[in-house]
């Protein structure tokens, strides 16, 4: 890995990707890009208006035309390239990605590009094992049944993880044979601004994958309320996926999948392996500075092991590493707007006001130059009730609420006790206990003694309102196509 600090960034060009062009909005205006570590607005990204998406989605349904029909190992070629293109250009995206974000840089080519470039690899073997099937009916029928694809998708994603969530719609739509407008977070637009300069260069047909940079309104809202749009993506929050559903309502019906929040328990046993138990839900809580979500904002401790437990996390919390997110040393670089910053400071002054004991942080952190930066310290409040807005909502920050058990029964109610349902772990040596628990446990991925593992065959996504469909694996696959059954009389012979 390469001295960030001696990087210089690659921006890209400060344009619209409409139909294969670099071009201007029509009726929108600009977004600043400002980096979190250092309070710097470094480049204005073009916003699209209503008249901008409706050319986007012209250029998408043309190009399904063709797209759609390509012969599938022509697809499978496309899509490695961007794979491998991505991975070639890993550096150049993470220090992009850091400086949009705050990220540190490692984590940006490790959590974000790194698995990006993964998706679109793992997607490329795809186009040619769409199979249908022909069903036994009664009758005397040839009776099949096609997987097609759903059309036009608008993929709407969030800034957390804003290259390796916008391929996790591109790998699957274009897999599929859908076209694509890539909708980044008005947050972060250069790195999905970057993924579409980079579909381009590897030979992307124009229109296939459109980049609309912009805010939630109009940018998101013109996409959502658009005829022409078949089907949207979307990865973020709970409020928006509700905005989502009403446009869908109002208009077209078009199909969603909605990846959005969580409030992921971690369940730690007195038996379990304490060590790598506190390294997890350390990991689980501040990395990426806790703007994951599937974050283990919610430790569970057996009342027997709390107080030990408790005391090692707290000193690994006080001792983690903030700063400039470039620097190799950094283990926690700046929130990704001051407006998040003030939301987590929010929580933090219910949690204490709320009665939970603020056991490390709590507060900005402006030691030297990360004054002028998002910067906050690790927290973690311990004495959390079930019943506080620092147990149930979700932060998406670097805020860990630590709750006691004392049986089981009391750990899954816990557990289950939020209106969400993404993740959750249970750290334990009893594997037959592990078991039994993961089937009560309400999240649509649970981990055994780890943590925050992912792999492209395996899906995501979430239970209760931790959103509808999988990112990730062969399932994610099914949200992007539809089935045409297709029946023929057959004469008796
Ligand atoms: P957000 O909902 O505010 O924004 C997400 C995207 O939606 C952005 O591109 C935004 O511009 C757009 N948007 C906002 N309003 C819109 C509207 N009215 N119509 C159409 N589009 C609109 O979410 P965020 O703050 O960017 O991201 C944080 C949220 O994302 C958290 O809740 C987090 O848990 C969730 N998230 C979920 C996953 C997952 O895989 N389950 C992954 C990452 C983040």
């Amino acid at each position: 890995m390469s001295d960030a600090r001696s990087l210089t960034p690659r921006l890209p060009e400060a344009k619209l990707l409409i139909d294969g062009e670099s071009v201007a909005p029509l009726d929108g205006g600009t977004v600043p890009v400002t980096n979190p570590a250092t309070g710097e607005t470094f480049f204005h990204a073009p916003s699209a208006g209503p008249a901008d998406v409706d050319r986007a989605v012209q250029a998408a349904r043309r190009a399904f035309e063709s797209w759609s029909r390509m012969n599938p190992s022509a697809r499978a070629k496309l899509l490695r390239k961007l794979a491998d293109a991505l991975w070639e250009r890993r550096e150049e995206f993470a220090l992009v990605a850091s400086l949009e974000n705050g990220k540190t840089f490692k984590e940006a080519i490790r959590g974000d590009v790194a698995p990006g470039s993964a998706t679109l690899a793992y997607a490329s073997e795809w186009p040619n094992k769409l199979t249908g099937e022909v069903v036994p009916v009664d009758g005397s029928f040839h009776t099949y049944v096609l997987r097609e694809p759903i059309g036009v998708v608008a993929a709407i994603v969030p800034w957390n993880y804003a290259t390796c969530l916008a391929c996790w719609k591109l790998g699957p739509a274009l897999a599929t044979g859908c076209t694509v407008i890539l909708k980044p977070s008005e947050l972060t637009p250069l790195t999905g601004m970057k993924l579409g300069e980079l579909a381009r260069e590897v030979g992307f047909p124009p229109g296939v994958l459109n980049v609309l940079p912009g805010y939630g309104a109009p940018t998101g809202e013109a996409l959502a309320r658009h005829p022409g749009v078949d089907k949207i993506a979307f990865t973020g929050s709970v409020r928006t996926a509700r905005r989502l559903l009403h446009a869908s309502a109002d208009t077209n019906l078009k199909k969603l999948t909605l990846e959005l929040g969580g409030k992921s328990p971690q369940i730690v046993f007195a038996d379990a392996d304490m060590g790598k138990a506190v390294e997890a839900c350390f990991w689980g809580v501040f990395g990426n500075k806790g703007e994951v979500c599937n974050a283990g904002s919610r430790v569970l401790v057996d009342g027997t092991a709390h107080d030990a437990f408790v005391e090692k996390l707290v000193k690994r919390a006080g001792e983690m590493v903030v700063g400039d997110p470039l620097d190799e040393r950094t283990e926690m670089g700046a929130q990704v707007s001051q407006h998040q910053l003030e939301t987590i400071l929010k929580y933090v002054d219910s949690g204490k006001s709320e009665g939970a004991t603020l056991a490390t942080g709590g507060e900005r952190d402006r030691e030297g130059l990360k004054a002028k930066g998002n910067f906050l310290k690790p927290t973690v409040f311990t004495d959390v009730q079930p019943h506080m807005r620092i147990a149930q909502e979700e932060i998406f920050g670097p805020v860990l609420s630590v709750l006691r058990f004392d049986d089981e029964g009391e750990a899954l109610r816990l557990a289950n006790g939020t209106s969400y349902g993404l993740a959750a772990s249970i750290w334990t040596r009893d594997v037959a206990r592990a078991h039994a628990l993961a089937r009560k446990v309400e999240a649509g991925v649970v981990w055994i003694n780890c943590f925050n593992e992912f792999d492209d065959a395996a899906p995501f996504g979430g239970y209760k309102e931790s959103g509808w469909g999988r990112d990730l694996s062969a399932h994610a696959l099914e949200n992007y196509t539809q089935l045409k059954t297709v029946w023929t009389q057959l004469p008796e012979v």
